[in-house]
């Protein structure tokens, strides 16, 4: 019997499936999940095999190419999150199984040009300047890749005179699809392959001069007290040898060489030291119980709420230690590896030689290993960012997703993503338990908690050893300024600094900033320039700073010269940044060791470790920097947290900003006073009054979900509704906004034709970034009960679609 495969084709903006039958030598080679080439148009890509179907969709089918790694490259489980995730996320299914497939494994076909030797007689020909110039290349240097000719032809299009001269004879051209351009990497090891007594007795025929007998003797002698392969690198740094030394003892038959295969392990570099394992806490202990029986039935997956230090991380390691007991393996999502150091070490001491990394900024060579460990089930536990969630795992029996509310768990990028929707569908796919942790969990999250809806409730609501969280000190800026203090520091911060400093303990300055667009307001009452149609604050462009733009409505006046409400001549553009801090804080306290830590001191690879491990060796007095700062840190040192301006983040356009203000002011608060040193906040305002700042002083989590929650109602955002948002980009300003305004008439349309008076649209509106990189943004929003499923199937090419989007931005 002939049986066909369903493929999805490696062209990132097809959204269909394609049909294929397999030729003879391929048959009961090919199962789902294999990655194979397809012959596609007039060109050969890849695709994977999603299943193998009796009866193809259409009459006429292409056989399959070939078989382009023996081992599926996806597990049946992956296929279906990515069926769930393109049908979620209204994503191309191609681009969703792209993200899925390691870099470098998924290549795109290429075409290889060649001077016909059979051609006509091409002296009569009149020949235009690029097709000379292309007919030259080739003769100088034989075949070439498409890619290659590139290089050649900057900003010159010779696809089509390629095309010219392949049509009429002159070249010849083939398809092909380069081979992944990873490849495990091998050393060279060494092993004494003779008993012992014997290489005794060779010792003293093993050379000539003194020097080299003393070398190959050391070699052996090693090698001897050595019972497996080793590095040939240890044995030169023990003894002082060299390769051609290794040879002659191998000629001598005394050891055996070996091309050894090793995994590209970027934690090799850490040597963790086993701990024992606490006993847990009452609350640990009643939340680990309730996912302890999820392992045996399927349940829900778990919110776990509970303040920073309160032991989250504990309740992660046994559940993972669970899930390998039954022979399964365990995924960990953190938001950013770098940044999380402590939680990662926790894991190796706890599964030494069973975790596998995967970061950003990994070498493709590291990532291909750790995926292809991780397909073989040698890693038990995989440690990362929202793609480690794509680990191809045989048999994933537990996710946990630590600081659920974090930014970085959302891809802000086609295709558009949430990790922690697609964390909690995977483990419903197959049965695996989620726990998504946090101090702050998002308010959607924790309402579904609330209502048992999807997910389920479990509270660890004090620190371990009943250590305090720091005290919270609100600081009234408009009065410093009163007061006569016109710097970026009162005088409570500078004291309580001064204190820390004295004592020979650490702070941490954090600078809330976001973005390059400032808001406008007066220095001293505070008052903030706002829409008078929509009351959306207004905001100031770099670009344009004398113009202010509500990003709601549309709406534009200029800069303002005074406060319409005190008549103060200090209104002004906020925006501050940590270079700025340093400098004042060098002149304050000139003694001061400061480390600045943003994202411009941190383009290296290992910066953020740098920083951080300069920072805990207590090389530094004072930490200053940005978002980073928030996320799960544990510096024990720490004992004052200095957030120097808490407003910014306050004021954008979007009805999720309050929520991301109170998280990182909650998040950077939970840095102080995680040791017995105990520990304080000082947060500065010039709105003191803001419900944000009042209820993340307090670390008072449900007094701001409850007033969140109405605003939320009242506005019918999400978890009340949910939102689909469609951006579209264009160079011309005017095509951008046509284009939105064309697109909202077809969705009026599509509302009223399928009666969907639940759903509303927002907009079209510019976006708040409303010109980007030269690119203009235009933006609407669909507000319902199920906007997705208005716009799923329908055509919106050129649309940027995201589903449940984080920001309105
Ligand atoms: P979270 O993840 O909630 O921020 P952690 O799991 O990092 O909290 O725990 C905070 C600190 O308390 C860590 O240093 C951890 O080793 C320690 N800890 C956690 N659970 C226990 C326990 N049951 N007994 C003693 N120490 C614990
Ligand atoms: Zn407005
Ligand atoms: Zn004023």
């Amino acid at each position: 019997m002939i049986s066909f495969a369903r493929i999805s084709v490696n062209v990132p903006t097809l959204t269909g499936v394609f049909d294929y039958h397999l030729p003879p030598n391929l048959e009961g080679k090919i199962s789902a999940g294999h990655l194979v080439t397809v012959p596609f148009g007039r060109q050969t890509v890849q695709g994977v095999i999603l299943e193998l179907v009796p009866i193809p969709a259409v009459a006429e089918t292409k056989a399959v190419i070939s078989l382009l790694d023996p081992l599926p490259v996806l597990t049946a489980a992956q296929i279906k999150l990515a069926y769930w995730m393109a049908d979620h996320f209204l994503a191309p299914l191609a681009a969703v199984i792209g993200m899925m497939l390691p870099v470098g494994l998924s290549q795109q076909a290429d075409v290889r040009y060649t001077i016909n030797v059979q051609r006509p007689a091409i002296d009569s020909h009149q020949f235009s300047a690029t097709q000379s110039r292309l007919l030259n290349l080739l003769k100088e240097k034989g075949t070439l890749r498409g890619r290659q000719i590139d290089r050649h032809f900057k900003n010159v299009d010779w696809h089509r005179t390629a095309q010219y001269l392949v049509r009429d004879g002159i070249l010849t051209s083939q398809s092909f699809l380069p081979a992944p351009s990873v490849r495990p990497k091998f050393v060279r090891t060494a092993q004494l392959s003779v008993s012992p007594e014997v290489a005794e007795a060779a010792m003293p025929s093993l050379g000539k001069t003194a020097d080299t007998l003393k070398r190959r003797q050391d070699a052996l002698r090693f090698l001897m007290r050595e019972p497996s392969d080793v590095n040939v690198s240890w044995v030169y740094a023990e003894s002082g040898c060299s390769l051609a030394d290794l040879q002659e003892l191998a000629e001598k038959e005394l050891i055996v060489l070996r091309e050894t295969e090793i995994w590209r392990d970027p934690l090799l570099k850490l040597d963790p030291a086993a701990t024992i394992e606490p006993a847990l806490t009452m609350d640990q202990d009643k939340a680990w119980k309730q996912i302890a029986v999820s392992f045996q039935e399927p349940a829900q997956p778990f919110l776990l709420h509970g303040v920073t230090g309160s032991g989250k991380t504990e309740i992660y390691i046994r559940a993972a230690q669970e899930a390998i007991r039954r022979g399964k393996q365990a995924i960990i999502l953190v938001p950013e590896i770098a940044l999380t150091p402590q939680t990662v070490h926790r894991f190796l001491e706890r599964f030494p030689g069973q975790v596998g990394l995967v970061h950003s900024k990994l070498s493709d060579g590291e990532r291909y290993d750790t995926w292809r460990r991780a397909r073989l089930g040698q890693l038990k536990v995989i440690i990362g960012p929202r793609s480690a969630l794509f680990s191809p795992l045989p048999d994933v029996g537990f996710i946990a997703v630590d600081e659920c509310h974090d930014g970085s768990y959302y891809q802000p990028e086609p295709p558009f993503y949430s990790a922690v929707s697609a964390a909690m569908a995977y483990t419903s796919l197959c049965g695996a338990v989620c726990v998504l942790g946090s101090a702050t969990p998002p308010i959607v999250l924790r309402q579904q908690a609330e209502t048992g809806e999807n997910l389920r409730l479990l509270e660890l609501p004090e620190r371990i050893a009943r250590r305090k969280l720091p005290s919270v000190r609100v600081v009234d800026m408009r009065a410093e300024l009163k007061s006569g203090n016109l710097g970026i520091f009162s005088r409570p911060l500078l004291d309580t600094l001064d204190d820390v400093l004295k004592r020979g303990q650490q702070a941490i300055l954090f600078l809330n900033r976001r973005g390059t667009a400032t808001y406008i307001f007066c220095r001293e009452c505070g008052y903030v320039a706002r829409c008078p149609n929509c009351d959306t604050p207004l905001t100031q462009h770099m670009e344009s700073a004398s113009v202010l733009t509500c990003h709601r409505c549309g709406y534009q006046r200029r800069m303002l010269v005074k406060c319409p409400e005190c008549h103060s001549p200090h209104i002004r553009a906020y925006g501050l940044g940590s270079e700025k801090v340093e400098t004042e804080i060098q002149t304050l306290f000139p003694s001061a060791r400061t480390l600045r830590w943003d994202w411009d001191t941190t383009r290296h690879k290992d910066s953020h470790e740098i920083i951080l491990s300069h920072f805990v060796a207590h090389r530094a007095d004072i930490l200053i920097g940005t978002q980073m700062l928030a996320k799960g840190l544990d510096l024990p040192l720490v004992t004052l947290v200095g957030i120097v301006l808490a407003d910014v983040g306050l004021t954008f356009p979007d009805p999720f900003a309050a929520e991301r203000t109170f998280d990182l002011l909650t998040q950077v608060s939970g840095r102080a006073g995680r040791s017995s040193l105990g520990g304080q906040v000082v947060m500065q305002t010039f709105q003191p009054e803001s419900y944000i700042i009042q209820t993340a002083s307090r670390h008072d989590y449900s007094a701001f979900y409850n007033r969140e929650l109405n605003e939320r109602r009242k506005l019918g955002y999400p978890p009340f509704n949910r939102l689909v948002r469609l951006e579209i980009r264009d160079q011309d300003a005017s095509r951008a906004e046509a284009g939105a305004r064309a697109m909202v008439a077809k969705i009026t349309n599509w509302i009223e034709v399928e009666g969907r008076r639940e759903t509303t649209v927002i907009g079209p509106v510019p976006c708040f970034y409303a010109k980007m990189g030269g690119v203009y943004r235009w933006q609407i929003i669909l507000r319902g009960p199920e906007p997705a499923s208005l716009v799923r199937d329908k055509n919106l090419a050129g649309w940027r679609v995201e589903v449940d989007p984080v920001s309105l931005l």
